[in-house]
């Protein structure tokens, strides 16, 4: 697609060449800012995924219809759509919708890095991590839920967060923050301390108990984790206000440090969560929370001009309705305490961003941002 792309501005550009001065002269002008001949340019150098778990297009409408100004995500003009269902189920859960985005296969519900018959597939950020690219992770739920845990976790079971957390070590992931800090020292399955395993790695590792998220300067160190809750960090209602500034620490952090480039995945991940309780206003507060994280994105990628942000659900969560109100004030309605099975929106900014416009299947996020990415 890049070749082609290319070959098609030579073309343009060498009938041009042929043509009056002026003619030429405005060409050369507007082809030298299309990158004409240099398709890496229209690469990006580093992509910044942000899942907002159960976000389809109600719950971006809810969150749009309770604020005075626009959301962040207004921002971005190219848009697709992705075909959320699973290998098993119209109905995807997590698991296996992150397990689409990380990994580009189609599989079961509460599968993990693993396709409908079991085998692994290394997740994009795996791929990137052995390339050099720098890596992040930085969530809204524990680490080891299914959304983050489809990017270095391998399981059929997404609940055996013990044998998950495991997983994360050995992934060398460069930049972590999320809950969950239990499953890495005090384990059921066995007295492992996942901890010192995670320090023997050179990872610099610290916790909620320790300090404030919002008073924590990250060190300068090659590795961090900062867990931010013993299992499920709160609700952003019940004060929760760490993600947007994680997700600008993730991109100071692994951009000082990216020679090759960064792959981060941040995660609005109570968002579903709002829609399983059928809170609306659990999902607008969390919306808008996610969307405080895509505004530092949207915000350093425009300063960068080498960054590709894609924003996308994994499914809708609650089947939310908005049936009529104000304004700020919205009557919102439920059809379910689960998931649904409607297509869900991709919003994409940066070098790249147009290959996301269409309909295709959530799978086709990770083959792009693959094409995109790696060598
Ligand atoms: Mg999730
Ligand atoms: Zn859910």
């Amino acid at each position: 697609m890049r070749l082609y792309r290319s070959f098609f501005l030579l073309i343009f550009f060498s009938s041009c060449y042929t043509s009056t001065q002026i003619g030429m002269t405005g060409a050369v002008v507007d082809l030298s800012s299309s990158k004409v001949g240099d398709e890496k340019k229209a690469r990006p150098r580093n992509v910044v995924l942000m899942i907002g778990d159960g976000m389809g297009l109600n719950q971006l409408s809810a969150a749009m219809y309770s604020t005075t100004e626009p959301l962040a995500m207004e921002r971005i003009k190219t848009i697709g759509i992705h075909k959320s269902h699973s290998a098993d189920d119209l109905i995807t859960d997590s698991a296996a919708g992150a397990t689409a985005f990380a990994s580009g296969v189609k599989t079961n519900n509460s599968y993990l890095g693993l396709d409908a018959a079991g085998k692994k597939h290394t997740s994009l950020l795996r791929q990137a991590g052995s390339q050099g690219i720098k890596t992040g992770l930085v969530v809204s739920s524990t680490i080891v839920h299914a959304t983050p845990a489809a990017f270095f976790a391998y399981n059929t079971n997404r609940n055996a967060y013990d044998s998950i957390a495991a997983d994360l070590p050995d992934a060398r992931v460069d930049f972590i923050v999320g809950g969950g800090k239990k499953y890495f020292d005090r384990r059921k399955d066995d007295t492992l301390n996942l901890i010192t395993r995670m320090r023997e790695q050179g990872y610099f590792v610290t916790d909620y108990f320790e300090q404030d998220y919002a008073s924590w300067a990250v060190p300068d160190v090659p590795r961090v984790a900062f867990f931010t809750a013993d299992g499920d960090p709160l609700p952003a209602v019940n004060g929760r206000d760490y993600l947007p500034k994680a997700s600008a620490d993730a991109l100071n952090f692994l951009s000082r440090r990216a020679r090759k480039g960064f792959f981060l995945m941040i995660e609005g991940s109570q968002i579903d969560w709002g829609g399983h309780a059928n809170d609306a206003g659990y999902v607008i507060s969390e919306m808008i929370d996610f969307d405080r994280a895509v505004r530092a994105v949207l915000d350093f990628a425009e300063r960068d001009g080498n960054t590709l942000v894609v924003i996308t659900g994994d499914h809708d969560a609650g089947g939310l309705t908005i049936n009529g109100g104000k304004q700020g004030d919205l009557v919102c309605q439920f059809s379910t305490v689960k998931h649904t099975g409607g297509c869900i929106p991709v919003y994409a900014y940066g070098p790249g961003a147009e290959t996301f416009s269409g309909i295709y299947d959530n799978t086709q996020i990770y083959h792009k941002l693959k094409k995109l990415l790696l060598n």
